[in-house]
């Protein structure tokens, strides 16, 4: 039983997965579309030593309105920029 202890019986946690959620409102129906970042993925290192990440977000309704962001994230990942197409960040 040493063997599944090893593997399973660690005693480091398991790895945190952080995520930077956001909510954005659709310029054309008005809904509100959260979009999850996830830091430890989806993020591109840029050459400055920010990251970047793009994504298109889409609602659930009839609307196919893509909503387009964009955000930069600064060397400790703290969003530093953020853009929107089709649609807007709320808080
Ligand atoms: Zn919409």
């Amino acid at each position: 039983m040493n063997f599944f202890k090893s593997l399973f019986g660690g005693s480091s946690p398991a790895p945190q997965t952080n995520f930077y959620t956001l909510n954005v409102k659709c310029n054309r129906c008005g809904e509100v579309i959260e979009g999850r970042v996830n830091l430890a993925n989806d993020l591109s290192l840029e050459e400055d030593n920010n990251y970047f990440v793009r994504k298109v977000l889409m609602g659930s309704g009839h609307c196919f309105q893509q909503i387009e962001i964009e955000l930069k994230f600064d060397a400790s990942k703290k969003v530093i920029e953020k853009q929107a197409s089709g649609g807007t960040f709320v808080e």
